[in-house]
């Protein structure tokens, strides 16, 4: 890894005032998550992104349900990494004001954040789509429906064909738009509308990811690396 653009990197944090975090599922893949569109084979050889859909959860119910306890099931085990860590304690020190992510695995709270606006929702929640009643994450991993109305649970996660929680997405879009630096760590960019928030950053952009072919271009600085790597080293340089 480039050790001039690390520096780079830590000397931007040190002179930003406000600094927001956009982070996607490559965040989180060293904790032991897959993400979406890594090459690799996937679940029962489904697109990911066809199964976690609105149409999904309408008209293939088993296997949409099939799907996220698989998901629900990896996060067993799993915990939030370095990296996760270093974001949490810059938080702390004031380096970093909040932090926007599309995961749904809440590592980044367990790792301490604090200001986490979670764009998709989250995974470890669950609710009936027929009545909106909340239930208990046990009953949907043992495939029960909703105990009022008998409906559909699901978790409370933004599918593909859904809107993003207003909140989040407001204060995300606020955030960025006052940033003097945006920092975006293991996203592909290919979901609407978060990869539209980077460009609304009016300070410098950096991107880290450890395949920056595609989405780089609009990006000040672009540091190909993994999430865990570059944050643990880039903290160091902080000191
Ligand atoms: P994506 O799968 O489209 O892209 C992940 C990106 O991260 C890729 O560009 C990949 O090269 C990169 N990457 C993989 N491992 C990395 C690492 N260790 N360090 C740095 N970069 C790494 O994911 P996305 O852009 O977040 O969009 C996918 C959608 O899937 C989102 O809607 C998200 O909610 C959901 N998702 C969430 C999780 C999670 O919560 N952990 C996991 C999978 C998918
Ligand atoms: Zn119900």
């Amino acid at each position: 890894m480039d050790s001039s653009k690390l520096s780079l990197l830590a000397s931007w944090m040190k002179q930003s005032k406000y600094t927001v975090v956009l982070t996607g599922a490559g965040m989180s893949t060293e904790s032991g998550i897959p993400d979406f569109r890594s090459p690799g084979g996937w679940w029962r050889n489904i697109d990911p992104a066809t199964v976690a859909s609105r149409y999904a959860l309408e008209n293939r119910y088993e296997l949409f349900r099939d799907f996220y306890i698989m998901r629900i099931n990896t996060l067993e085990g799993c915990k939030p990494h370095e990296g996760h860590k270093v974001l949490a304690e810059w938080e702390k020190r004031g380096l970093v004001h909040c932090i926007a992510t599309q995961n749904v695995d809440r590592f980044h709270q367990e790792a301490g954040s604090r200001n986490v606006y979670e764009l998709h929702g989250n995974i470890r929640t669950v609710r009936c789509e027929d009545c909106s009643n909340a239930a208990e994450l046990k009953e949907f991993l043992e495939k029960k429906p909703c105990a009022k109305c008998k409906g559909k649970l699901r978790p409370n996660v933004v599918l593909f064909g859904e809107s993003l929680p207003y909140e989040a997405l407001d204060n995300a879009t606020h955030s960025i738009s006052k940033a003097d630096l945006a920092v975006v760590v293991g996203t592909s960019l290919q979901v609407y509308p978060v990869n539209q928030l980077p460009e609304l950053c009016k300070g410098k952009k950096a991107y880290i990811n450890l395949d920056t072919g595609r989405s780089s271009s609009q990006f000040d600085l672009v540091i190909e690396g993994s999430a865990r790597d570059v944050l643990t080293k880039a903290e160091m340089l902080l000191d």
